[in-house]
C-alpha cells in the first residue's frame, strides 16, 4: 500500500515556513542527533548485560544521568529516565499517592487550576477510581497561583502538591520556590511539571525547593519519545511500570539509550545557551507583542507580562474563531497554535483560559505564538504583516 507525507499546505511569499509552536514540540538540534547516532548501531548492547557492548550503552547511560543531575543539581540516582512528559507525570502523581496511601498517611492532592493534562486527568482519575480527594487552588487574571492559597489548601491528609513550573498556554511562571518552602514546613512532596520550562528557566531542584519534577526531550530539541522524573531521595513512590529492576527500580523496561543521549546532550545545550538565547527571544518576544497590540488593539495578551517564558507570546482575540485563524495562517507559511482543544471538530475553550476569568467566547479566539533558536526578526516582521489582515479579514467574515 502507497503512504503519502502531507506536504506543508503554506509558505510565505519568501517561500520559508515560519514555525512558531516551539511549545508544542522543537526540531532535533545536529548535535544532538550526532551524539545520539553511535547508540543505534554501533553500541547497541542492552546497558543491563555483562560484556564489552552492554558496557558501552550503560557507560553511556550513566555518563547522561550523571549530567542531568548536574543540571538539576541532584544525585545521579534521583534522575529516572521516562518515555516523555506525560509518563514523568503520571508516574510521579500515581506513584507518590498510591504509596502515601499504602502507607496510611492519607488521600488528598492538591494542584491548580492551571495544568497539564497530564496531570489534571491523572489525578482526576485517581479521585474517580481510587477515592483520593483534590483541592484546585484558583489562578489570578495571570495565570498565577498564590502560594497563600496553596497553604489554606493543605489538610492532615495531604500527601501530594502538584503545580506546574511554567504554563504551556499562557507561559506564566509561577512562584515555585515559595510554594515550596510552605510543602517542605508540612512535611508534603511537591511535584512540578517543568516540561515547558526544560530549555529556559533554571533547574535546580534545591533552588526551586521541589521533591518531583518534569521534563520532555522534545521541547528542547531533543527527540519525541523520552523524558525524565527527578525523584528526591527519601521520596516514597509505588512504580507504575513493573518488570525489571531498571532505573533503580522506580520504572521498568530497558532505557533507550540514543534517546538519553540526545536527550542529556540537548539539556546540556539549552542550559548552557539559556542567557544569550533567552535575551535574544525576549527581544523578539516583547516586539511582537507591543506590535500586535499596538495593529490589533482589541487584542488580549495572556498570561503574566513579564513573568512568563521567554519565547512565549500568547492572546485572545475578539471576533476570530482560534480554528479558523490558524488554518489562514497555515495556509500563508506560519505554523502557530490556539489555547483550545478541538474535540470532534467543535471548539471547546482552554480550562486554564475560564480559570483565568477570560469569558468562553473570547476564549475561542486564543492564539499561541511560541518563537526558537531559528526564528529571526525577518520572520517577526512577517508575522506582523499576516497577522493583523489575516484577522481584519476573519472578523468582517465571521461575526461571532
Ligand atoms: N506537560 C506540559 C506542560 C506540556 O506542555 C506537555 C506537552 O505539551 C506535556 C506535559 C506532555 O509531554 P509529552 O509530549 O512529552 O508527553
Amino acid at each position: 500500500m502507497e503512504t503519502s507525507i502531507p506536504t506543508l499546505s503554506g509558505r510565505t511569499s519568501g517561500g520559508r515556513v515560519i514555525y512558531l509552536d516551539h511549545s508544542a514540540s522543537t526540531p532535533v538540534d545536529a548535535r544532538v542527533l550526532e551524539a545520539m547516532m553511535p547508540f543505534f548501531a554501533e553500541h547497541y548492547g542492552n546497558p543491563s548485560g555483562i560484556h564489552a557492548q552492554a558496557r558501552a550503552s550503560a557507560q553511556a547511560l550513566d555518563q547522561s544521568r550523571r549530567e542531568v543531575a548536574e543540571i538539576l543539581g541532584c544525585k545521579p540516582k534521583e534522575v529516572v529516565f521516562t518515555s516523555c512528559g506525560t509518563e514523568s507525570d503520571n508516574l510521579a502523581i500515581r506513584g507518590v499517592a498510591f504509596a502515601a496511601a499504602q502507607a496510611g498517611k492519607g488521600q488528598h492532592i492538591i494542584t491548580s487550576a492551571c495544568e497539564h493534562h497530564a496531570v489534571t486527568h491523572t489525578i482526576a482519575q485517581l479521585c474517580e477510581h481510587f477515592g483520593f480527594q483534590q483541592t484546585v487552588v484558583p489562578v489570578d487574571r495571570w495565570g498565577m497561583v498564590d502560594p497563600a492559597d496553596v497553604k489554606r489548601a493543605i489538610r492532615p491528609d495531604t500527601v501530594l502538591i502538584s503545580i506546574i513550573y511554567a504554563n504551556n498556554e499562557v507561559g506564566t511562571i509561577q512562584p515555585l520556590a515559595a510554594i515550596g518552602e510552605i510543602a517542605r514546613e508540612r512535611g508534603i512532596p511537591l511535584h512540578t511539571d517543568a516540561v515547558q520550562a526544560g530549555g529556559y528557566l533554571d533547574l535546580n531542584v534545591d533552588h526551586l525547593n521541589v521533591d518531583l519534577l518534569s521534563l520532555s526531550g522534545h521541547k528542547f530539541y531533543a527527540p519525541k519519545g523520552v523524558g525524565l522524573l527527578f525523584v528526591r531521595e527519601g521520596i516514597a513512590l509505588l512504580p507504575q511500570q513493573t518488570g525489571g529492576g531498571h532505573e533503580g527500580g522506580r520504572r521498568a523496561g530497558t532505557e533507550n539509550v540514543p534517546y538519553i543521549v540526545g536527550l542529556a546532550k540537548a539539556l546540556k545545550m539549552a542550559q548552557d545557551m539559556r542567557s544569550t538565547e533567552n535575551e535574544r527571544l525576549v527581544r523578539l518576544r516583547d516586539h511582537l507583542i507591543q506590535s500586535v497590540r499596538a495593529t490589533l488593539p482589541d487584542a488580549q495578551l495572556t498570561g503574566h507580562p513579564t513573568q512568563r517564558l521567554p519565547h512565549h507570546a500568547s492572546f485572545v482575540i475578539p471576533g476570530v474563531e482560534a480554528n479558523v485563524l490558524l488554518m489562514h495562517l497555515d495556509l500563508m507559511g506560519i505554523c502557530a497554535a490556539s489555547g483550545s482543544a478541538c474535540n470532534t471538530g467543535a471548539a471547546e475553550p482552554s480550562d486554564v483560559l475560564l480559570a483565568m476569568g477570560i469569558p468562553p467566547q473570547l476564549a475561542l479566539g486564543a492564539l499561541r505564538l511560541t518563537l526558537g533558536r531559528s526564528t529571526t526578526s525577518e520572520d517577526i516582521e512577517t508575522v506582523l504583516e499576516v497577522l493583523p489582515a489575516v484577522v481584519r479579514r476573519l472578523s468582517a467574515l465571521q461575526p461571532m
